[in-house]
């Protein structure tokens, strides 16, 4: 499929409204998450100041060709500011006086102590405050552009999944299946997996975030596979639970049934304007109706994005509402320790009428 552009050139420009909103005339960018967002820069090192008029990124030596190549691609202007760490933060304070910034916003998410007290010294003069959530807020919409790379990632993890899973009948270990996931993905275009791939059977799928074992998957036990591609930065994110054979145990199909409701009941609720915590409270109320409200010991799902969990949160304390082109994960479980687990997760865009889920591959708990 052919990617639409990313909107990055709008990017900055909507960050400085908010910087506005939010008493700020400059922000310093620590979270390299944002940063690739605002720039397209996708280094592991480099912070980025953004004034009223303009911004300055910096980094380090190794990145000199590749800062100056993707911001050139994203489009986006900002001055490049090339050093050891030390004079990274002497070139951004001469920068943030140059063009009046006087009160900046500091990431408090994304800051370590030690760096905030070395900026308290080099930006002697200039207030620095806390600030939450300003870039995060843009991203949790997201343009076309975005939502095509989340649906290519979503794509190629189920047409790998497809390729591999008729292992599962041949007795492989969690870890054989979790690398043939792994590889079928990387074969197929990805960059790389979203997060480490979860492959639980029989007692392990009691652990949501169990990693997979050598331990071989036996006939009759279920199999939570929780996994993702990544595609030019963007994540997706999909579970299925699938059965070797005929499940075993009295409860694994009720489980199974009382679950698959559960995720239907979630995702059916998503629409723009909803709280996210009604989708949770859909998605819990099947699993309490059959008398294992204890059992669902996660939040329903969170955003998907350049990060695998993002804003906005989906769980029965989240304060976000969804809105139209947002992308989250409607991903209920049930969870008896020493018996098993079942969790059934879409990654799904939020449309004007209510959503639509990129991860299509089919929700039979029994292999074929
Ligand atoms: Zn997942
Ligand atoms: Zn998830």
């Amino acid at each position: 499929m052919t990617l639409r552009p990313m909107e990055a050139t709008s990017r900055l420009p909507r960050l400085r409204d908010r910087m506005t909103e939010a008493g700020c005339d400059g922000l310093l960018v620590t979270s390299l998450t944002n940063i690739r967002y605002l720039t397209g820069f996708s280094g592991s090192a480099a912070m980025l100041m953004v004034t009223h008029d303009s911004s300055m990124l910096t980094t380090d030596g190794r990145y000199r060709t590749q800062a100056t190549e993707q911001l050139g691609a994203a489009g986006v202007e900002a001055i490049i500011e090339i050093g050891l760490p030390a004079g990274q933060q002497d070139a951004l304070a001469a920068f943030t006086r140059k063009t009046g910034g006087r009160r900046v916003g500091l990431e408090a998410g994304a800051i370590t102590w030690a760096a905030q007290r070395s900026l308290e010294t080099v930006l002697a003069g200039v207030e620095l405050v806390a600030t939450a959530g300003l870039v995060e807020s843009l991203r949790r919409v997201k343009d076309e552009g975005e939502q095509d790379r989340i649906e290519a990632a979503a794509d190629i993890a189920d047409a790998a999944l497809a390729e591999v899973a008729g292992m599962i009948g041949g007795g492989c270990s969690e870890a054989d299946l979790a690398l043939a996931l792994d590889t079928a993905m990387r074969r197929r275009g990805a960059q790389g997996s979203a997060f480490e791939t979860i492959v639980a059977a029989g007692p392990n799928g009691a652990k949501p975030h169990a990693r997979p074992t050598d331990r071989p998957i036996r006939p009759g036990e279920m199999v939570v596979i929780d996994f993702g591609a990544t595609v030019d930065g963007y994540r997706s994110d999909m579970t299925r639970t699938v059965c070797r054979g005929e499940p075993d145990g009295p409860q694994a199909r009720r489980m199974y049934e009382v679950v698959l409701a559960s995720q239907a009941a979630g995702v059916a609720a998503v629409r723009p304007g909803l709280r996210a915590a009604e989708v949770d409270g859909a998605c819990r109320s099947v699993i309490s109706e059959a008398g294992w409200a204890d059992a669902f010991v996660h939040g329903t799902g969170h955003g998907v994005g350049i990060d695998i969990h993002e804003a906005p949160a989906v769980s029965a304390t989240s304060a976000d509402t969804l809105e139209e082109a947002s992308v989250v994960t409607v991903e209920p479980g049930v969870y008896l320790p020493g018996e098993g687990g079942v969790r059934i997760e879409d990654t799904v865009v939020v449309t004007a009428e209510g959503c639509r889920a990129v991860t299509r591959y089919p929700k039979d708990l029994i292999l074929a």
